[in-house]
C-alpha cells in the first residue's frame, strides 16, 4: 500500500526499500498527492536568523550553550530590512528563527512582529525555542500567524538524551504544539533524520506523529554531525544495533519526505537547507520533486551567517538573500513548478478552520 493508510510495517519497509524502480513508485505517488493537494506552487519563506545566542544545551546543535560560537543579536532596523526585502521579492513569509534567548526580550518580539505587520502583508513564523505560554500569547496578540517547533523525535528516551530539560522545567515539544494551535497559530514540526539513536521503528513513529498531530507544516533535513557538539564528538550516544540505526543520508532523508507526504497530504513541507548541504547541485529539486512545496531561502546578513553554525558546511553559507531568491526561482522554474503567490497559508490550518 502506499497512501495515507500505510501501516506501520509497511512504512518501515518503505523507509529501507532500496529497489529503484519501487523507489520511483515512491517518488511518483508522493509527486501526484503534492499536485492534488498543494499544487504546482512553491512558497518562499523569507528565513531570517535573528540570534545566535541559546540557554539551551542540544547535544545535535551547534549553538549549544556550551560551545564556545561567537554569538550576535539581529537589531530592530536589520529584522525590518531584511523583512521589507522578503516582501518585495514576493514572498509569503517571513521566519524569525533564533536559539532559545531570553536576551530577545518578549515585547521587543512583539515590537519587531507589529512592526514588519505594519509595513508588510507578510505572514509572521517565529521559531524560536520553547518560551512561556505568556509569550506564545502575547506574540500572537501582536499578529504571528505561525510557529515552528521541531518536536526532533517522538521517542522520550532519544528526546532525553538529545535535548536535554532547563533546570526544574519539563520539555514536552508535542505539549506545546498543541498548546499552539489553541492560541491559533498554524504549527509546524519535524525532526532530524538519522540522528544517532533513531531507530526505523522511531522514525515510522515520527511520521505517524506528524500525522496524529495534524500539523501545518512539516521540515525534515539529514543530522549533519558538529564537531563542536556532544553528539558529534560521540559522546553518550544511545547505541542501537547497526542495521537499527536510521542513515543520516539524503536517500533516506527524500524517503521520509514522500512518505510524510503520503501521511499527510495537505502540510506544508520544506525541501530544507540541511538537504541541499548534502547535495547542492540538486538536493532542492529532488525534495521538491518528492513531496516537498516550499524552501526558505537565507535572509540572514551575511556577516552573521558564519555564527549562526547550528551544523557545519551550511550549503549556500555567504550567498546574500539577493542571490538566493534569484537562484531559488530559477531552480523552482528548472523543474516546472511556479514560485509562489500571497501567504501560502497550510490547506491544512485553512481547511480545519472553515469545518
Ligand atoms: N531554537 C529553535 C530553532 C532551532 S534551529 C528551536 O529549538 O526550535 C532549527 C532546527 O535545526 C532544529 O529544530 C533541529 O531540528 C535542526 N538542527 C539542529 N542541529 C542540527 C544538526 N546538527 N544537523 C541537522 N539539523 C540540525
Amino acid at each position: 500500500m502506499i497512501n495515507s493508510q500505510m501501516t506501520t510495517r509497511e512504512i518501515i519497509s518503505w523507509l529501507k526499500e532500496t529497489d529503484e524502480t519501487s523507489l520511483e513508485s515512491l517518488w511518483r505517488a508522493a509527486d501526484e498527492v503534492r499536485q492534488a493537494n498543494v499544487g504546482d506552487q512553491v512558497h518562499l519563506r523569507g528565513l531570517i536568523e535573528i540570534s545566535s545566542y541559546c540557554v539551551r544545551s542540544c547535544r545535535y546543535c551547534g549553538l549549544n550553550a556550551a560551545s564556545p560560537a561567537d554569538r550576535y543579536r539581529m537589531t530592530a532596523d536589520e529584522i525590518q530590512d531584511a523583512a521589507r526585502a522578503a516582501h518585495d521579492y514576493g514572498y509569503g513569509s517571513v521566519v524569525l528563527q533564533g536559539g532559545e534567548d531570553y536576551g530577545l526580550k518578549s515585547q521587543w518580539i512583539a515590537d519587531r512582529i507589529r512592526a514588519i505587520k505594519a509595513e508588510t502583508s507578510l505572514a509572521v513564523t517565529l521559531s524560536l525555542g520553547e518560551r512561556s505560554n505568556e509569550d506564545f500569547a502575547l506574540w500572537r496578540d501582536a499578529g504571528a500567524d505561525r510557529y515552528l517547533l521541531r518536536f526532533e523525535t517522538s521517542n522520550r528516551p532519544l528526546y532525553d538524551n538529545i535535548h536535554p530539560p532547563l533546570a526544574g522545567k519539563y520539555s514536552d515539544r508535542q505539549d506545546i504544539l498543541l498548546h499552539l494551535r489553541q492560541l491559533g497559530y498554524e504549527i509546524g514540526s519535524g525532526v532530524m533524520i538519522g540522528i544517532p539513536g533513531q531507530t526505523w521503528d522511531i522514525l515510522a513513529n515520527d511520521l505517524e506523529t506528524f500525522a496524529r498531530l495534524d500539523l501545518d507544516m512539516i521540515g525534515m533535513g539529514p543530522y549533519i554531525a558538529h564537531p563542536g557538539t556532544p553528539l558529534g564528538k560521540g559522546e553518550n550516544l544511545i547505541e542501537v544495533p547497526a542495521d537499527q540505526q536510521v542513515p543520516n543520508d539524503e536517500l533516506t532523508t527524500y524517503k521520509a519526505i514522500a512518505l510524510t507526504r503520503l501521511l499527510c497530504p495537505a502540510s506544508n513541507i520544506p525541501s530544507t537547507t540541511a538537504l541541499a548541504t548534502l547535495n547542492l547541485a540538486e538536493g532542492r529539486e529532488l525534495g521538491l520533486s518528492r513531496g516537498a512545496n516550499v524552501v526558505m531561502p537565507n535572509m540572514t546578513p551575511v556577516q552573521y551567517r558564519a555564527m549562526y553554525e547550528i551544523y557545519p558546511a551550511k550549503a549556500c553559507l555567504n550567498e546574500t538573500a539577493k542571490e538566493c531568491h534569484h537562484c531559488m526561482n530559477n531552480r523552482i522554474r528548472s523543474i516546472g513548478r511556479i514560485p509562489g503567490e500571497g501567504r501560502g497559508d497550510s490547506p491544512n490550518y485553512t481547511n480545519n478552520h472553515n469545518s
